[in-house]
């Protein structure tokens, strides 16, 4: 077990990021905030967390503060209604490296949970005017306001056609634009939805946290191989809030 490092992000150990011990004095604590989206990303990537070159100069060309309602350059989610979170900057960086081999120029990617529509903007700019990156989120409000974020980034993304956003549940993944090179979903879940496994294409990866609600779960790699049957890999402990119903989520929100 100890080979599964738990991730450092969890909701649970929100609090742990949001305030790390002070040097100067053993009883403070302080945030760890940023200036800017440049000073986060060259911090994941001293910290190891953002590594390739690709994802880099995503991350650096999507600035959070289109995103995040609040502290977008500080390393821990943060809540954005309706009960769920946009998250951490080192998870979505982490999901992003681990796709990055899938995520190139032309790829079609589906991201589900897609919330405020960040890892769709980083995705589209691997995947360039020729790919196609696919949202899907069932929660409407958050739809429309995804779509004001991206435009308030670069709204050429969605006028080409690059970025769709929709509503829907992602537990049934997207089948009109399968299939796909690339699935990333960023709620957790018990069991691998079916559907989602069989709309990614041969060569595919899909990255998805398994395990119990409101538990830790693994974030789990999926590879289909060429003959269609499927490598599964637990890369990491996470925390993350469930894929589950719309009114479920509704009726549970504490923010
Ligand atoms: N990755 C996004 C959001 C992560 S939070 C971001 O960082 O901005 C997980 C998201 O999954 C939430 O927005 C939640 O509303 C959504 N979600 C939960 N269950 C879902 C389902 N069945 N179908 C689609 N989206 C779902």
């Amino acid at each position: 077990m100890l080979r599964y490092k738990i991730h450092r992000i969890t909701h649970f150990e929100l609090f742990k990021n949001l305030f790390r011990k002070s040097k100067s004095t053993k009883m403070s604590w302080f945030a760890r905030d940023n200036m800017s989206n440049e000073d986060l990303i060259k911090q994941l990537s001293t910290e190891r967390v953002v590594k390739s070159e690709a994802v880099k100069k995503a991350m650096l060309a999507v600035d959070r503060c289109h995103f995040a309602p609040a502290h977008p350059y500080m390393d821990c989610p943060q809540p954005i209604g309706f009960g769920a979170t946009i998250s951490a900057p080192h998870m979505h960086a982490h999901a992003a490296e681990v796709l990055k081999d899938k995520i190139k120029h032309g790829a079609k990617v589906l991201d589900v949970g897609s919330g405020t529509g960040y890892l769709c903007a980083v995705f589209a700019l691997m995947v360039g005017n020729t790919g196609k990156v696919v949202g899907i989120e069932h929660i409407p409000q958050l739809v429309e306001k995804s779509i004001d974020n991206i435009k308030n980034w670069n709204k050429h993304y969605l006028d080409n056609g690059v970025i769709k956003l929709i509503a829907g549940d992602g537990r049934k993944g997207y089948a009109e634009e399968a299939p796909y090179d690339a699935i990333h979903v960023g709620a957790s879940i018990s069991e691998v939805p079916k559907q989602l496994t069989d709309q990614l294409a041969i060569g595919g990866r899909l990255v998805i946290p398994v395990g119990e609600e409101y538990s830790y779960q693994y974030l789990t790699k999926i590879d289909k191989l060429e003959d269609g049957s499927l490598r599964r890999e637990k890369l990491c402990a996470v925390g993350f809030v469930p894929l589950t119903d719309r009114d479920k989520q509704i009726r549970g929100t504490i923010y």
